[in-house]
């Protein structure tokens, strides 16, 4: 008799936006209209490069909000998670084998 308690909530709307499971690589070309998932390799765009500070690798748009930040190569190489940095947003994630997305839970 109580099949309606047991209905979860799903608070990420799953079903509009399922997860990324991969990071897309682009070119700074893109950098304007980057979607959520998209990485930049700073090394790979050198005008970009010159711009950002040498402790980053990346621009990284989150992969639920879509939010842009700058991320280092221990993160790319998933020696460190990534946390964005919205308050909204708060994903937390590691890069496996520098493409594939494992979302992580938020302390
Ligand atoms: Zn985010």
């Amino acid at each position: 008799m109580d099949s309606q308690a047991s209905s979860k909530l799903r608070p990420m709307g799953a079903k509009r936006n399922p997860p990324i499971e991969s990071l897309r690589h682009v070119f700074q070309d893109s950098m304007d209209r980057m979607s959520p998932g998209d990485i930049l390799l700073l090394d790979d765009n050198e005008s970009l490069r010159d711009l950002v500070d040498p402790a980053f690798f990346a621009i990284l748009s989150c992969p639920l909000c879509g939010k842009l930040d700058l991320i280092t190569q221990s993160q790319y190489s998933g020696i460190e998670s990534v946390i964005c940095g919205y308050d909204d947003c708060s994903c937390h994630f590691r890069i496996d084998h520098k493409q594939a997305l494992i979302y992580l839970p938020v302390n």
